[in-house]
């Protein structure tokens, strides 16, 4: 069997249909315009090129949409100025604070610095308190766009065993509290593997879903997967660039042979990247509808 391959580049375009109606009705009811703005501090590339595409993507979708960059050296003192002025800002529903940051400034200080109304990233401790109990407003972007991918590729995710590998707060951690949720689109009996996992095949092979996010080339292999299981590869590696100059990306999974057991698979790139951006266009329209309803 060769599994039926989920382009996230497919269904993150669906998902950008149903946004450009939602930021219409929201303009033609209430007047509001999504307002997302990205913080750039300093150059670093992969960083530049992140920033440009969310904010591409914001711009096809009609947002207002700002990028405010910043020199490397900016002072913490000024960054947190910049946010209390985003936060203050009734135009702007969303703040996007690109990370890594300069070592010279506290991540963790700048991220609770964000208003979590705005917290459009869903990387605030209140966002990601609000998910563990079910009332989550922002699901981080990368694992709720793993859970539409798993949605729209009709995978059943009710009852189903989940194993994830991978316990980072942004990825592992939150796929895993959104498909425990008692709620459509969740139910599973969800398991975390990390590198003190004993004997990881051994909890891979139970999967129905195997989700894996451990950032290490091919860290699952073939015999690791059960015959017919969804797999989702979370994983972006750079192994070298391409004659082009382009760097050369593989994910997690051993794709080539993984993909001929699994019965859907994604692949990288086209799987779980292009959703992670959608999915921030997507909290910045609920943030957006969210103050409309407030007002
Ligand atoms: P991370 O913070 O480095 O976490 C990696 C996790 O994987 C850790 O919990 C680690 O365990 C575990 N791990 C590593 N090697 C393992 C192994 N051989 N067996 C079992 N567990 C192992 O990474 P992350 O931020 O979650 O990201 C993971 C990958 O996803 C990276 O490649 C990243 O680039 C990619 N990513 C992609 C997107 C996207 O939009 N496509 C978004 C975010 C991340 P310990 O906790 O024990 O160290």
């Amino acid at each position: 069997m060769t599994a039926k391959i989920i382009l996230g580049t497919e269904v993150a375009k669906e998902i950008r249909e149903e946004l450009k109606k939602e930021v219409a009705s929201l303009k033609e009811k209430h007047g509001i315009t999504p307002g997302l703005v990205t913080i750039l501090v300093g150059e670093d590339p992969a960083s530049v090129s992140y920033v440009t595409g969310k904010q591409k993507t914001a711009k096809e979708l009609a947002f207002h949409s700002l990028q405010d960059t910043q020199p490397a050296d900016i002072s913490e003192a000024r960054l947190l100025e910049l946010i209390d002025k985003y936060n203050r800002d009734k135009n702007i529903h969303g703040i996007l604070v690109q990370l890594p940051l300069p070592k010279h400034i506290n991540e963790t200080r700048i991220l609770y610095a964000i208003d979590p109304k705005k917290d459009v990233d869903g990387f605030h401790p209140v966002n990601l308190g609000k998910l563990m109990i079910g009332e989550a407003d922002y699901l981080p972007c990368t694992p709720a766009g793993i859970q539409q991918l798993l949605i729209r590729a009709g995978v059943p995710i009710d009852g189903a065993e989940v194993v994830v590998v991978g316990r980072s707060n942004i990825v592992g951690k939150s796929i895993a509290n959104i498909l425990l949720q008692k709620a459509a689109g969740a139910n599973a009996t969800v398991t975390i593997c990390h590198t003190r996992t004993r004997d990881l095949a051994s909890h891979t092979r139970r999967a129905d879903i195997l989700i894996v996010a451990a950032g290490k080339p091919k860290a699952v292999t073939a015999d690791m997967v059960r015959p017919g299981a969804a797999v989702i590869d979370v994983g972006v590696n750079r192994i070298g660039m391409t004659p082009e100059g382009k760097a050369k990306l593989c994910g997690d999974v051993d794709f080539e042979a993984v993909k001929e057991i699994a019965s859907v698979i994604t692949p990288v790139p086209g799987g779980v990247g292009p959703m992670t951006i959608i999915m921030l266009m997507a909290n910045t329209v609920k943030a957006a509808r969210l103050a409309a309803e407030k007002k």
